[in-house]
């Protein structure tokens, strides 16, 4: 089933939103107030409409009660992006996912009711710089503030041992959730699973724990 987005905010985070909406078959209203900024995206989206997010009426008169998600990715005017968000819980938007600037701001979206808070910023840059200080960690993502789930290039560390052999549960508090192997996901490996060098090991676990198997694998 189709499913309908608002995309408010027509930066290059708004932007890259809107696109990939698309390309995923969904139907995509954009919102900006820039009209240079809607002429680009008044090809690709399904609707585009110049407006200031802001103005209640705006809002309304849309009918974006009916939408299934709207994203608020307005960026530095953090003002903008409070108000909008608090209209459009007020109005009775089920789901709402706002870009946070920073922390405070960050705080203040969740207490006005946004449903998710996004920092693709910060969280890029944590992400980046885990691969750049260690070439096995292809990828990082935070879970919460205790927990995280990294991909683990095995190469010639794990390659060869079993998860048995490797015992890096009980050495570092670490689960192995998956391995990536070419197009297949083995999902939940046995202890007798032979890790193969090409294999992407997925891990979950506590990021100080996390963090010392990363620093093993330098
Ligand atoms: P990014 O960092 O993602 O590139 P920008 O700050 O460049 O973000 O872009 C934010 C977009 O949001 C701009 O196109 C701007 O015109 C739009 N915008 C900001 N405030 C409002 C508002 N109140 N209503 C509608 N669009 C807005």
């Amino acid at each position: 089933m189709k499913k309908e987005f608002v995309v408010i905010g027509l930066g290059r985070f708004g932007g890259s939103i809107c696109k990939t909406l698309i390309e995923q078959g969904m139907e995509v209203l954009v919102m900006d107030r820039d009209e240079a900024r809607i002429d680009e995206f008044a090809s690709i989206a399904t609707h585009a409409v110049i407006a200031d997010s802001t103005d209640e009426t705006v809002l309304k008169s849309l009918g974006i009660r009916n939408f299934d998600h709207v994203i608020v990715a307005i960026g530095a005017d953090i003002q903008a992006s409070i108000l909008t968000t608090l209209m459009l819980k007020e109005i009775g938007v089920k789901r709402v996912t706002v870009k946070a600037q920073n922390d405070y701001h960050a705080k203040v979206l969740r207490k006005i009711g946004a449903d998710n808070v996004v920092h693709p910023e910060r969280d890029m840059g944590k992400r980046i710089a885990h691969n750049i200080v260690s070439k096995s960690i292809l990828d990082y993502i935070e879970l919460s503030e205790k927990y995280s789930i990294v991909e683990i290039a095995a190469n010639y560390h794990l390659a060869g041992h079993s998860i048995l052999d490797l015992n890096i549960r009980a050495k570092y508090g670490i689960t192995i959730v998956a391995i990536r192997r070419g197009s297949n996901i083995i999902v939940s490996p046995q202890a007798g699973d032979v890790i193969e060098r090409e294999d992407v090991l997925i891990v979950i676990g506590a990021v100080e724990d996390i963090n010392r198997f990363e620093k093993d694998l330098l």
